[in-house]
C-alpha cells in the first residue's frame, strides 16, 4: 500500500494514504497544492506543490481537482475605490425603504447628501 508521507504544523511528519490527500492545481496560472485533514489533530493542511510534486501525488493515486480563479479577478474596474464615506453612506441607504430598488435604479440621481453618483 502506498503511504505518503506529509508535514502537519502541529503534529510533524505524518503517514497518510493516497485518499486522504487532494491535490488541486488552477487552470490559469497552474499552481498546484496539495491538502490533507491531519490524521491527528484533525487540522486542515495546505501547502503549495511543484508540478514535480502534483505528477508524483496523482501517480500515486492522489484525486485531482481542478480551479478556476474566480471570473470577477478579470473584471475592468472603473472609478475611484470605496472609501469610509461610501461605507457610511451605502449603511444609511440599508436603512431606508427601498434601498434595493434605489440601488438597481437610474445611477445618474443624487444622494442624500448633494453629491452626484455615475
Ligand atoms: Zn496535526
Amino acid at each position: 500500500m502506498t503511504t505518503i508521507r506529509a508535514s502537519c504544523p502541529e503534529c510533524g511528519d505524518v503517514q497518510l494514504r493516497p485518499s486522504d490527500l487532494k491535490v488541486r492545481v488552477c487552470v490559469d496560472d497552474n499552481a498546484g497544492a496539495y491538502c490533507f485533514a491531519c490524521p491527528f489533530c484533525g487540522r486542515s493542511v495546505a501547502k503549495p506543490a511543484e508540478r514535480r510534486i502534483v505528477d508524483l501525488l496523482v501517480s500515486s493515486g492522489v484525486k485531482m481537482e481542478v480551479w478556476a480563479l474566480p471570473a470577477e479577478l478579470s473584471e475592468s474596474r472603473e472609478g475611484a475605490s470605496i472609501n469610509y464615506d461610501d461605507l457610511l453612506d451605502f449603511h444609511l441607504l440599508l436603512e431606508r425603504e427601498g434601498w434595493f430598488e434605489e440601488l438597481v435604479g437610474d445611477s445618474s440621481e443624487t444622494t442624500n447628501d448633494g453629491r452626484s453618483r455615475g
